[in-house]
């Protein structure tokens, strides 16, 4: 009997950020020919919203490093060792001194992803593939029609639309309108701060994390320079008045990125089968018998840690609050020159930090669960939450220099508002209130809080929100709506996957989802993309 012949697959690619990106290299390595849409709202695909001209620039770095990322057609060093000398001189690097574990500039990632799209657009063909690209190019709907999906998209020139028989939504980051035409209010980073020109006066940034510094550095580089290996930040002439103020509700700001083994060593305790064992034991418990394992994980990867803060006696939220102690009793900026100064040591002598290294590793299995934990448990995991994030979220060394070097400057303070802060913006004014009573008032002021969780309310296309329910989108652990479109509409867009998925955030995520997605697509591109 002859094998069946699998059916021809027609896929559109909405969004050609690294999820787009790596859902197309994965669906390319198939040996089963594919016809593939991209479709770019931006004018340039394939180099994804945080590495685009549009949102960052040169100062701007990644918190992640080749050693991490996963390769494309070749590993992100190997790229960057082909450019030539004076392009990377361009964003600050010294072709001599590339190693895998740098921090480099945003824009220069970008570059790499962007080259990387041209060579599998010019290396599909050979394969049997096809695959067009449609740059500036919004896709405005989804909707099924009989077997196939409709994607209906507008190029400028008034709406169009084409069938396919797959659709991947990997839309990415989604940040507020900004109705308001107030050249002072920024309601996030990525609405137009690149480009505007702030006065050199109080300026205000709501969020301390890698956003916030993003705010932070856009603002600075307008108004002086870094020297002396980032430690020292000269305002230009005239521009003395420059006090950033970083604004969040604890009022702490981010570890720097701390060596560890890469790839990970295997868990012991918290593994992935545990974790599975775990929830299929029940959700009434879950998240104490998860709480368990960790901190037996933690007893074995730095039993000195878990006796100083007394892990065996304390609950998930007890040792939230162990954890951040220290650094709430702290000053931040003192807290930071020290962080950084045992960062570079550590580095330099190769020595990790157990407990550290054991919490950034046990976050991806935790997440796992989540789902599964009953409301109460997922109220209680929070706490944990935050711990997790403050963990994978740190940021490069080099960020924490010149934070440091910008607030010894006098030109960067921190401000800890409390849970029950207010905000109020009244003729061109952002007034800020903290918890404890102080105000604080931000002629330019800029709202650099990371991505929130939407629901089926949130898309932006309207047929396709007709068709859900209000609140978090239910989809296959492949990204597949479940509702509509017979397993064929994918969503791996963070925004709408935080719900469930709380840690969906970062190149590796985006990585895991295109291999998902395309093995989903054409269940023959596993073997190649595994
Ligand atoms: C400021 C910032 C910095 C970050 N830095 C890092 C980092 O250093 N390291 C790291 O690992 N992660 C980082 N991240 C996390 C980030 O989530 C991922 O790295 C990555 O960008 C996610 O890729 P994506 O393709 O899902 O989304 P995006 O990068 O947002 O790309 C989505 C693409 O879809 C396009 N699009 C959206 N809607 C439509 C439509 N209707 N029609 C057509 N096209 C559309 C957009 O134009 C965009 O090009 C950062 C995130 C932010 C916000």
């Amino acid at each position: 009997m002859s094998e069946p012949v699998a059916a021809f697959r027609s896929v559109a690619i909405v969004g050609t950020g690294p999820t787009g990106l790596y859902t197309l290299h994965h669906l390319l390595r198939s040996p089963q020919p594919v016809m593939v849409t991209l479709f770019e709202t931006g004018s340039l695909a394939g180099v994804g919203l945080p590495y685009s001209p549009e949102a960052a620039q040169v100062a701007m770095l990644a918190n992640i490093a080749s050693i991490e990322i996963p390769p494309l057609s070749q590993t992100y060093l190997d790229w960057l060792s082909q450019q030539p000398d004076a392009v990377l001189a361009v964003y600050g690097v010294d072709k001599a001194s590339l190693h895998d574990r740098q921090f480099l500039p945003r824009l220069l990632l970008g570059a790499w992803f962007r080259d990387e799209l041209e060579r599998m657009l010019a290396e599909a063909p050979l394969h049997g593939h096809r695959v067009a690209l449609r740059e500036a190019t919004r896709v405005v709907d989804v909707a099924p029609v009989g077997d196939d999906l409709r994607v209906s998209f507008d190029a400028g020139e008034g709406e169009e639309s084409l069938l396919f028989s797959h659709v991947v939504l990997a839309t990415g980051h989604v940040w507020p309108d900004d109705p308001a035409q107030d050249r002072g209010l920024f309601v996030s980073p990525w609405t137009g701060l690149v480009e505007a020109q702030v006065p050199a006066g109080p300026v205000g940034v709501l969020g301390s994390s890698l956003s916030g510094i993003d705010a932070a550095m856009a603002v600075a580089c307008q108004h002086g320079r870094f020297t002396d290996g980032d430690r020292a930040f000269h305002p230009d002439a005239g521009a003395q008045a420059l006090r950033i103020t970083l604004m969040s509700r604890q009022g702490l700001l981010p570890e720097a990125d701390f060596w560890c083994p890469l790839p990970y060593q295997p868990l012991v305790h918290l593994t992935e089968a545990a974790v599975l064992r775990e929830i299929g034991d029940g959700a009434d418990g879950l998240l104490d018998r998860l709480w368990r394992l960790f901190v037996a994980e933690m007893a074995v990867a730095d039993p000195a840690y878990a006796e100083t803060v007394g892990l065996a006696y304390l609950t998930p939220e007890g040792f939230a609050d162990a954890y951040f102690a220290p650094r709430l009793a702290a000053d931040p900026f003192d807290w930071a020159s020290a962080n950084l100064a045992q960062v570079d040591r550590n580095t330099a002598a190769r020595r990790v930090v157990g407990w550290r290294y054991a919490i950034l590793r046990m976050h991806e299995p935790m997440e796992a669960a989540v789902p599964e934990l009953t409301p109460a448990d997922r109220d209680r995991f929070d706490a944990l939450k935050r711990v997790f994030i403050d963990n994978y979220a740190a940021v490069p060394p080099q960020s924490i220099r010149r934070l440091l070097a910008l607030h010894r400057a006098g030109c960067l303070d921190l401000l800890a508002l409390g849970e029950g802060y207010e905000l109020s913006r009244t003729d061109g004014v952002t007034e800020v209130r903290a918890e404890d009573g102080a105000t604080a008032a931000f002629p330019v002021f800029i709202d650099a809080r990371g991505q929130r969780a939407l629901g089926a309310e949130d898309l932006p296309f309207a047929a396709l929100r007709a068709r859900l329910a209000k609140g978090a989108v239910a989809m296959t652990p492949d990204f597949a709506l479940r509702d509509v479109g017979d397993g064929r509409l994918f969503l791996p867009a963070a925004p709408y996957l935080l719900h469930r998925m709380p840690f969906a955030q970062g190149i590796c995520v985006s990585a895991d989802m295109g291999a998902a997605v395309a093995r989903a697509i054409q269940p023959d591109a596993q073997a190649q993309a595994a």
